[in-house]
């Protein structure tokens, strides 16, 4: 008797141990973009400031091609691409592709010069000078690039990247056609991101349109459809036209994660003057500054956003009287960014604020008096409704601009949806309007209505 009551006991014991706690550990797994990533020690990997989307006199900017490279090097970029409208990107030391497009730039008395052997070199190394001695490191120089729909009124703009040599030269683009540009790069095995969204939806002038449906599948679908499509921009420049582009992402983030596609966002100073250079940029985190890393981690997303000036807003913040303005105060920078089952550890600098956000919502926040270092954990266990979260994200916010990490994914098991466009009546309905907002002459004539009557 005994014997039975202990075996039982045992069985109970045994029982217990297995079920309980494993349905409460296994139940997801937080997946890092980071994972990979050494924080410190001697094999530390680098955090590299870079920037992948950058004009010029070679299209439509106002600086001199070799002034805007020079200037991202004195100030202390590790990487660019220039990705001039409808020109992609050669090395910096040959002559860039000329388009009869911007014959203009020459007839108002612009120069476009490339940079001599020396200078390139000397860039690329780290042994040109700034303040009258060498930099010290090289700023890669990103080939291949290029902002694609370069003439179009709506700027459905894209970047493709890491496109062959001349693909991508002289291509206008259609109207409302985000697709056309990313099918391009996908068909010279390049890869693309969408290049400010909030532009094209015009959201700073109405917030919902980031979260109208019919957007958020727009994008979505175009995600979904092609791989070489690995994100969008998040920041753009001084976010003027883009203040809302966060929350965009959070729904494309939503509408792609049941099909296993991590959406990355992207920062960029879209420069097309001197003073947009230090506006918006990313940090990748890498063991060296290549070429072929900077590649990489574009599509693992081992890397974080940057912008100087962000504009507040009800849904995801920064609150009103919160707005980040650019005051050349050290922007706010992530230290580590680590998972231990279902804890994640941040540590920053120059920073007061930063908060957690899991599907488009604030879940979690921690405040400073003013800027300084956190370190902080989030442990999900702790907030409640976790296990039906699809993603968690995390946002900096300080005197210096607004950084944020990309997307850790809450993985449940569940299965992986297979994407099927929508290919009903309605569907094919919509893309024979589509294929009307393509056309030029459509889009002019719904300027001149809406400047009649706005
Ligand atoms: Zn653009
Ligand atoms: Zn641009």
């Amino acid at each position: 008797m005994k014997k039975i009551t202990s075996l039982l006991l045992g069985a109970a014991l045994t029982f217990g141990a297995f079920s309980v706690p494993a349905a409460a550990v296994d139940s997801y797994r937080i997946v890092s973009p980071y994972e990979d990533v050494v924080w410190e020690g001697d094999a530390a990997w680098g955090a590299y400031k870079g920037n992948l989307h950058t004009h010029s006199t070679v299209s439509d900017a106002e600086m001199d091609f070799n002034e805007m490279i020079l200037e991202h090097y004195r100030q202390g970029f590790d990487f660019l691409a220039m990705t001039d409208h409808g020109v992609t990107g050669k090395a910096w030391d040959e002559e860039p592709t000329h388009l009869p497009l911007y014959l203009y730039q020459y007839i108002i008395g612009r120069k476009t010069t490339k940079l001599t052997k020396e200078e390139f070199e000397g860039v690329t190394s780290g042994t040109y000078p700034v303040d009258g001695a060498p930099r010290g490191r090289g700023m890669t120089c990103v080939v291949g690039g290029n902002e694609l729909n370069a003439l179009t009124l709506t700027k459905c703009h894209v970047n493709g990247m890491f496109l062959p040599p001349h693909v991508g030269d002289n291509y206008l683009g259609y109207e409302n056609d985000h697709e056309g540009a990313v099918r391009l790069a996908d068909a010279a095995d390049g890869i693309s991101f969408i290049n400010h969204p909030g532009d094209w939806l015009h959201s700073n002038r109405d917030i919902n349109t980031v979260s109208d449906p019919e957007n958020v599948g727009y994008f979505a679908d175009i995600l979904l459809k092609y791989d070489s499509c690995i994100g969008m921009e998040v920041f753009n420049e001084r976010n003027h036209v883009t203040p809302y582009d966060r929350i965009l992402w959070d729904n494309v983030l939503m509408t792609c994660l049941p099909y296993g596609k991590r959406v990355i966002g992207f920062s960029n100073n879209d420069a097309h003057f001197h003073s947009h250079i230090d506006s918006s940029f990313s940090v990748f985190m890498m063991p060296e500054n290549t070429e072929e890393q900077i590649k990489n981690t574009m599509q693992s997303g081992a890397f974080f956003c940057v912008t100087r000036e962000l504009s507040g807003n009800d849904i995801i913040g920064p609150a009103e009287g919160f707005d980040v303005r650019y005051s050349e105060a050290p922007y706010p920078a992530f230290r580590e960014l680590t998972v231990d089952g279902h804890a994640v550890t941040v540590r920053a600098q120059d920073c007061n604020k930063l908060q957690w956000i899991a599907n488009g919502k604030v879940i979690d926040v921690k405040e400073l008096e003013e800027d300084g270092e956190i370190a902080y954990t989030l442990n999900l266990d702790e907030i409640e409704g976790a296990e039906d979260f699809q993603y968690i994200r995390c946002e900096l916010f300080g005197e210096g601009g607004c950084t944020l990490s990309q997307a850790l994914v809450i993985d449940n098991g569940a299965e992986v949806k297979t994407y099927t466009p929508d290919t009903s009546a309605k569907a094919k309905a919509a893309s024979f309007f589509d294929r009307i907002r393509s056309l030029r002459i459509f889009v002019l004539i719904k300027i001149i209505i809406d400047s009649i009557f706005h």
